[in-house]
């Protein structure tokens, strides 16, 4: 592709960065008992691993995991990291996902345990909440919450208006609509300013996400005399990260900018561990324990595995994912082989999880997947090269050819990709085996 300063091209460029190797993945593609569907939410086969991600979701969600460790072990391109992903997807915007390549971990910049404690803090959420007044004018959200009268209901209103005082009359009808049990816990409702008249809009109540697409948790709550007071409460979730951030550096969160956080002071850490304890005692603060994905974990060293035993013992730990697609292994900086290049005292922490071969099925739908969410056309004979090509080789290799073979199509100005780009992007670009085969070749001829 050609780059210059012209917007068609600066509009292409963003478009390529936007389909990444894994855009197609929106969840696990579960149903409710969390039994996999057959091919949802760009999800195909991988059945037992996606469930038993699942079952560790639900107990994420359900705040009962802390200091947990899975692992998902399998062949390269068996979906360990697009499973991780899907994970993500699931638990939604305000459970924090981080995800680290493990040979992130050593830089110059930074020692190997403060970057993974950093990791480890990126990965801890915490819901702060404050009350602020209402300010005139502001479009807001009402939630009356019945239970400080005894009763257990809640409704929740949204209103535009600048006038307090119809606010304050909105909610009042709302509560008597409340008692006269027209209206249902979870019920959405409006109600008409000028008439009063309450009309229900659906039971689709999902509180967090009406709450994101606001910005902030506004809440109105009902005195047990069942007037409304002009308070709300704003909800908002950093990492443990950015609040050491904030708190270590002089040009605070314009550091989270820049990406340039450098060591942080464990004395500083300590000192924002005993604050948050404090918020949430006083009811200020709640913690969000969420996932840190290691892909790649085998590359991690003694000292690092060490670390991890120990941080997963602590209460604030996330849920720790790793994945590797290492067999028997050595142990980076000892001279031990382990499975997974795994130490074993920390295997047996782990919940492992394995993924498996894909069917030559699976495989020819994932590059279905793939190719619409690419929008790139196959001739029917090319869809069933192509598949063959990834059962022959990797379904990685194959999914790469995808884009490399719609320029050759586009070249010969046709609008599907048909054998012949095929064949000619599997000459250009070799696939790991064939690499291997030259180099073995070329042994007399290159530097080892
Ligand atoms: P490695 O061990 O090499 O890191 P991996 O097991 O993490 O491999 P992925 O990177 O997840 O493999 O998968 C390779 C490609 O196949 C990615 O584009 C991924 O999104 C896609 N993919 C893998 N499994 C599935 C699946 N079950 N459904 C849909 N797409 C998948």
């Amino acid at each position: 592709m050609q780059i210059s300063t012209g917007s068609s091209e600066l509009r292409d460029i963003t478009k390529m960065e936007r389909i990444g190797v894994h855009s197609h993945i929106h969840g696990l593609g579960l149903d409710e008992r969390l039994e996999p569907r057959g091919n949802a939410e760009g999800m195909v086969g991988q059945a037992k691993a996606r469930k038993a991600a699942g079952m560790i979701l639900k107990m994420v969600q359900e705040g009962r995991i802390a200091g947990r460790a899975m692992l998902f072990a399998g062949p390269p391109s068996t979906g360990k990291t697009a499973i991780a992903l899907g994970m993500a997807q699931t638990l939604g915007s305000d459970v924090p996902f981080t995800m680290i390549a493990a040979s992130e971990v050593f830089s110059l910049s930074m020692s190997k345990t403060e970057a993974l404690t950093q990791a480890f803090r990126r990965s801890i959420g915490i819901r702060i909440k404050e009350e602020t007044e209402i300010v005139e004018g502001e479009v807001v959200e009402i939630q009356i919450d019945r239970s400080a009268t005894g009763a257990t209901k809640t409704g929740k209103l949204t209103i535009k208006t600048t006038d307090m005082e119809t606010i304050y009359d909105l909610g009042n009808k709302m509560i008597d609509a409340l008692s006269k049990e027209k209206v249902l816990a979870g019920d959405v409702i409006t109600i008409d300013k000028s008439s009063g008249k309450i009309t229900k809009v659906g039971r689709s109540f999902a509180r967090s996400r009406d709450y994101d697409a606001m910005g902030a948790d506004t809440r109105f709550v009902a005195c047990p005399e069942g007037e409304i007071q002009k308070r709300k409460e704003v909800v908002h979730t950093v990492s443990l990260h950015e609040i050491d951030v904030i708190n270590s550096r002089t040009q605070g969160f314009l550091a989270l900018f820049a990406g340039d956080t450098g060591e942080i002071k464990p004395e500083l850490r300590q000192q924002i561990d005993v604050k948050v304890a404090e918020w949430r005692e006083e009811g200020k603060a709640e913690v969000v324990p969420g996932v840190l994905f290691i892909d790649e974990v085998h590359m991690l060293d003694i000292e690092c595995f060490s670390f991890l035993n120990r941080a997963l013992e602590n209460e604030l730990a996330p849920l720790v994912i790793m994945a590797s697609n290492r067999g028997m292994a050595r142990i980076r900086g000892t001279t031990i082989r382990s499975p997974h290049g795994l130490p074993v005292d920390l295997l047996d922490r782990v919940l492992i999880v394995s993924t498996k071969p894909y069917t030559e099925d699976d495989m020819r739908q994932i590059i279905e997947i793939r190719c619409r969410e690419e929008d790139v056309k196959l001739t029917p004979e090319a869809a069933t090269v192509l598949t063959s090509m990834a059962v022959s080789t990797t379904l990685r290799y194959a999914l790469n050819l995808i884009s490399c073979a719609q320029v050759l199509a586009r070249k010969r100005k046709v609008e599907s990709v048909d054998v012949e780009d095929l064949r000619r992007v599997y000459i250009y670009f070799q696939d790991e085996k064939r690499s291997v085969q030259w180099l073995k070749e070329q042994q007399g001829s290159l530097v080892f």
